[in-house]
C-alpha cells in the first residue's frame, strides 16, 4: 500500500471499483455504478460505516467511524473489540456507508422509498502494524470526523496506540448505488378518478447537520468552539 503525501487525489482522475459477480446489482441496476469518484465522495461525506462479518455466533453488523486516505479506508477500535479481532484474523468483511438524502412519499404504500447514496465495499482487512502508518491512520480517522482536528489535540502516545487496533481495507471490490428524484407512482393512483391522486406525494429532504457545540465544563470561556463549517461535508 502506498501512503501518498497528498490525500487529495483529484476524484475525477479515479477509475472504477472492481466489479465482480457478487457486486452485481440485480434490483434497479440503473441506480448502480462502480464509479470510484462517486464512491469516494460518499465515503468522504458520511462518517459512520456498518461493517458486516461472520462470527461463530452468527452474522454481525457493527457501526463504526472510519477515515479514507487515497484508496484505503481505516477503522480503529480497542484491541479487545471483537470486530477488530475477527477482522484482524482475516475474516472477509462487507463495509457499507449510507447517506439518506430524503424520504420518498408515494401515493401507495408500495412505492414509498428513500433517496440515498450508498457504497458497499468487500474484502479482507489488513492489520496496521507500522507505527508511522498507525499514527497517520489515527489522524485520518479523527480528521474525517472533524476536519483539521488532529492538528489541535494531543496526539496518541505509544501506550494509547498500542491499545488501539487499526485495520486498513483497500478500496477495490465494491459498488455504488444512488437513488434520486420523486416517487414513481403507479398509473392507477394518478388516474383522474383515483381517490389517491390528491394524496400528498413527493420528497422530504433529510440532511445531517451539526447543531450548536456544547462546551465541556472545564473549557475556559474564552476558547471558541470549532466552526460549524468544519462539520459540513
Ligand atoms: C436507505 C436505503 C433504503 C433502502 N430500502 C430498501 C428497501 O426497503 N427494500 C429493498 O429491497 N431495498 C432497499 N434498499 C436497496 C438495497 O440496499 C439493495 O440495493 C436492494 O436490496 C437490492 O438488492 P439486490 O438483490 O439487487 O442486490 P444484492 O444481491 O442484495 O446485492 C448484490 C450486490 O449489489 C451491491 N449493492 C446492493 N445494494 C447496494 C447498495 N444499496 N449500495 C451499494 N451497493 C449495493 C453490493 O455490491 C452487493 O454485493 C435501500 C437502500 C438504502 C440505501
Amino acid at each position: 500500500m502506498s501512503i501518498s503525501a497528498d490525500p487529495t487525489v483529484p476524484l475525477d482522475a479515479l477509475g472504477q471499483l472492481t466489479a465482480t459477480e457478487r457486486t452485481a446489482l440485480r434490483r434497479h441496476p440503473e441506480r448502480g455504478s462502480f464509479d470510484r469518484a462517486t464512491a469516494y465522495a460518499i465515503l468522504d461525506e458520511a462518517f459512520v460505516a456498518h461493517v458486516g462479518f461472520a462470527t461463530e455466533q452468527g452474522p454481525m453488523v457493527i457501526p463504526t467511524v472510519y477515515g479514507r486516505r487515497d484508496d484505503t479506508v481505516y477503522v480503529h477500535g480497542s484491541q479487545a473489540s471483537r470486530m477488530m479481532q475477527v477482522l484482524g484474523a482475516g475474516v472477509p468483511l462487507c463495509f457499507t456507508v449510507t447517506l439518506v438524502d430524503g424520504l420518498v412519499l408515494a401515493r401507495s404504500a408500495f412505492y414509498h422509498s428513500a433517496n440515498y447514496r450508498s457504497v458497499v465495499l468487500l474484502g479482507c482487512a489488513r492489520v496496521v502494524t507500522d507505527p508511522t502508518e498507525k499514527a497517520l491512520a489515527s489522524r485520518v480517522i479523527v480528521d474525517h470526523v472533524v476536519r483539521g482536528r488532529s492538528a489541535e489535540v494531543r496526539p496518541p502516545h505509544d501506550k494509547e496506540l498500542r491499545a488501539t487496533a487499526i485495520l486498513a481495507l483497500e478500496i477495490a471490490e465494491g459498488s455504488v448505488k444512488v437513488r434520486t428524484g420523486p416517487p414513481g407512482d403507479a398509473p392507477e393512483d394518478l388516474a383522474p378518478d383515483s381517490p389517491y391522486r390528491a394524496t400528498w406525494a413527493g420528497v422530504v429532504p433529510l440532511a445531517s447537520v451539526a447543531a450548536t457545540p456544547v462546551p465541556e465544563a472545564q473549557v475556559p470561556p474564552e476558547v471558541a468552539p470549532p466552526s460549524l463549517s468544519r462539520f459540513v461535508r
